[in-house]
Formats: C-alpha cells, sequence, structure tokens
C-alpha cells in the first residue's frame, strides 16, 4: 500500500495533489513526496526484503494505489556484480557493476517507464508520447503495449537502429525527425491539446523518478543498508541520479541506513556532450547549453535537461563531481569490460570507466573506496559502436596455428 503524500513542485516547493494527472508545475520537475511515518509504520526493510525480487517490492516508497494497475514484464531484481579484474586494471580494490542491462528491453529505462506507465493506466491516460534519441521510446513502447496503450514516438534521424526498430516493432507509431531530440519535445508539447496524448517526456512527469529511484533502494539492500563510497553514473536527463539521491535520503530520513554515509554522486558524461561539466565547476545552478553535440553513447546526448539543476544539487550535496570521459575511449572502455569481467557495458557507462581512471589520478576517487558503477543498459543494443572485422576463412584452411 502506497504512503505517498502529495507532488511537491521543484520551481516553489508548492504542494500539488497525488492522484490526478500532473506534467511540470511552472515549467520545473514535480517531486513526489511521502508519508514516511505511514512508511515505517507499514513495514520493515526485512519484510521488503521477503517479497518477491525486483522494484515493486518497495510499495510502500512507491507512488501505485491499486497494485492491478500495475504494467509489469517482469522487472528482476538486477545483480551487483564485484569486478575485481577490471578493478586492478584501473587500480582499485573494491569496484562493483550493477547490470541493469538485463531489464526489459536491456535497459534501466524500463525501470521508470514501467512506474510511470502504471501511473498513466491508474490515472486513466490510454494514449502516450515521448521524444527519444536512444532507450525510452522503446521502453515505453513496450510497456504502452503491455498496458494496450497507443504510443507516439518521436526521435532524432541519427537514433541508434536498434532503437528505431525496437519502437516499431513495439507497436508505437514513430517518426525519424530531421532534427534535435528538444525539436522532438517540442513536437509532443504542441501538438498534445489536438491528439491528447500524455506526455512521457524525461521529468515532464513525475513517475519515471520514482521508478529509477529504485535502483538506489535496491542497492541499499544489497549492500545491507551499508551505502557505498562513490557512484557513477552515466548522465543524460539526470532521472536516475536525480531518483537515487532522492531514494537515500528518504532512506535516511526513515532511520534505516546502517551508518550516516552516503555515496558521493559522480555524474559522468562524454567530453563532446558534457553540459554538466563546466556547471559544476563554475558553480553554476543550470547546465551550459549546447548547441549540436554528437556523442556514440546516445542515452547521454542531452543538450539541455530539464532536471540539470536537480542533478548538480544532488552532486554537491553528495560531495561528488560532474565529471567527463573522453569521447575518444568509449569503445575501448566497452571492450575492457566486455573482456576483463563478461558484462556487456554501455557506451553511456563506458564513459563512467574513463570518469573513475580520471578521477583516480586526480584524487577525487581513492584506491581503497568501495565504488558502484552503473551499466545502464545492454552492449547489444549499440550494434553500430560494436561493429568489427572478423577475419573470414574457408572451414578447410583453419589451422591451431591461426588460433
Ligand atoms: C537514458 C539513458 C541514460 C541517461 O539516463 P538519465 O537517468 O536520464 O540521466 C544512460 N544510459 C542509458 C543506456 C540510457 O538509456
Amino acid at each position: 500500500m502506497t504512503c505517498i503524500s502529495h507532488l511537491e513542485s521543484t520551481a516553489d516547493g508548492s504542494t500539488l495533489a497525488a492522484g490526478e494527472l500532473h506534467n511540470v508545475h511552472a515549467g520545473k520537475p514535480l517531486l513526489v513526496r511521502y508519508d514516511l511515518d505511514a512508511v515505517r509504520a507499514s513495514v520493515t526493510p526485512r519484510q521488503w526484503a521477503e517479497r518477491p525480487g525486483g522494484m515493486w517490492r518497495y510499495e510502500e516508497l512507491l507512488p501505485l494505489r491499486d497494485q492491478a494497475n500495475r504494467v509489469s514484464l517482469g522487472e528482476a531484481e538486477t545483480p551487483l556484480l564485484h569486478c575485481p579484474r577490471l578493478g586492478e586494471r584501473l587500480g582499485i580494490d573494491d569496484l562493483w557493476i550493477k547490470d541493469e542491462s538485463r531489464l526489459p528491453g536491456g535497459s534501466f529505462k524500463a525501470r521508470g517507464m514501467a512506474m510511470a506507465v502504471s501511473m498513466a493506466k491508474e490515472l486513466g491516460v490510454s494514449s502516450v508520447a515521448t521524444p527519444t534519441a536512444g532507450n525510452a521510446g522503446g521502453a515505453l513502447a513496450a510497456y504502452a503495449a503491455r498496458a494496450g496503450m497507443s504510443c507516439y514516438v518521436f526521435m532524432p534521424d541519427d537514433t541508434p537502429v536498434v532503437n528505431r526498430y525496437e519502437a516499431v516493432m513495439h507497436g508505437a507509431k514513430s517518426w525519424l525527425v530531421d532534427g534535435l531530440i528538444h525539436q522532438c519535445g517540442a513536437i509532443v508539447r504542441e501538438h498534445q491539446p489536438a491528439m491528447g496524448w500524455f506526455d512521457m517526456s524525461t521529468l515532464r512527469e513525475p513517475y519515471r523518478i520514482e521508478g529509477k529511484k529504485t535502483m538506489g533502494l535496491e542497492l541499499a539492500e544489497q549492500c545491507s543498508y551499508e551505502l557505498p563510497d562513490v557512484i557513477l553514473y552515466p548522465t543524460g536527463g539526470g532521472t536516475g541520479l536525480i531518483g537515487m539521491w532522492k531514494a537515500f535520503g528518504e532512506l535516511a530520513e526513515l532511520g534505516w541506513l546502517k551508518s550516516e554515509k552516503r555515496p558521493r554522486m559522480f555524474s559522468c558524461q562524454s567530453d563532446t556532450c558534457a553540459p554538466l561539466v563546466p556547471a559544476f565547476e563554475q558553480g553554476l545552478e543550470h547546465g551550459v547549453e549546447l548547441e549540436n553535440p554528437e556523442t556514440k553513447a546516445a542515452g547521454i546526448r542531452v543538450p539541455k535537461a530539464l532536471g540539470d539543476f536537480l542533478v548538480l544539487r544532488a552532486v554537491r550535496e553528495s560531495g561528488g563531481r560532474a565529471m567527463a570521459a573522453a569521447e575518444e575511449g568509449i569503445r575501448s572502455w566497452m571492450e575492457l569490460a566486455l573482456e576483463l569481467e563478461g558484462v556487456p557495458l554501455c557506451p553511456e557507462s563506458a564513459a563512467c570507466i574513463g570518469v573513475l581512471a580520471k578521477a583516480l589520478k586526480e584524487g577525487h576517487i581513492g584506491a581503497k573506496e568501495k565504488v558502484v558503477l552503473f551499466n545502464t543498459g545492454a552492449a547489444q543494443k549499440y550494434v553500430e559502436v560494436m561493429a568489427c572485422e572478423l577475419p573470414r576463412i574457408k572451414p578447410a584452411d583453419w589451422q591451431p596455428g591461426m588460433a
């Protein structure tokens, strides 16, 4: 049973009623607030742990009122993998990857969309739309299909090929837009009155954050409520980082963390699309505006995020940093994780490896610290980045000397 209390505007702190459809307030995102006393009175971490694994076990701290409205594709708990070989290569003792590539559709977008589509269903929505430059469109299309809703997806024409096809295969009406991601978002907003669809864009509805928050709840549980020193997270729109920081705050207020310590949040971007990095370094409230940044890490190709100020706030509160990794290194950092650990690291999370190496060198992260890196998607979704040549032979040609 949810202990939701209300929605809070990040523009001015004003309160909006739960149980009604909302997008933004005064142009800024809304955050879900809970009655934490009621949560404490209704459940314990031990009871959570006894329920079936995955995001839905935290239902007191999630917004859905009636579990019959749950739209699920079987969101399993994702493993927290110790990565000693990769750690050794980078010069760090205690490196872990939380592998979100196992979720439906092969990315952590599933958490956000499962929650947002469930809430949309509960609040009577029958049609949804989103701009996307990567995994969001396919994830929304999948959950909309599961809910029997109609779905509309607008993507820039350089969106990765798997992301294009998955949206179409899940039955979403999809368009390749000769333009940038913010122009795709503008189509959704401009035509909302005529089409009547609900706008599911990043941070333009309040519940994707709540879904992604479960990464933090799950991690806390997997670490027995003793949080790691550092989290590295590839940041595009920032939903995941904002959500996890919110989760840690809620757990702290509930008194369920074993120690006061909360992780330093490292927001990781590619140096060819890093609006948060100069903002962090110069003490600005918002990210800087970029014209048309390129990166093969499609999920973090976000030139201007609506919630950039919330990401920067969380990073600063946590004592972390916003850092960028070299775009040229992305493919080889992916290879490193695939070869040394067998983990199918996506290009977005490869940027986290680059940031980790740099932060170790610059002394922002210590070699003995416990570091958790999020693999937000499956390498296999990025066929363009993975593409390589294999030696071609005739069956009779092969000799042991070739091995
Ligand atoms: C969307 C996406 C991101 C960025 O996520 P935010 O929480 O919006 O910052 C990172 N990695 C992958 C694989 C994504 O699809």
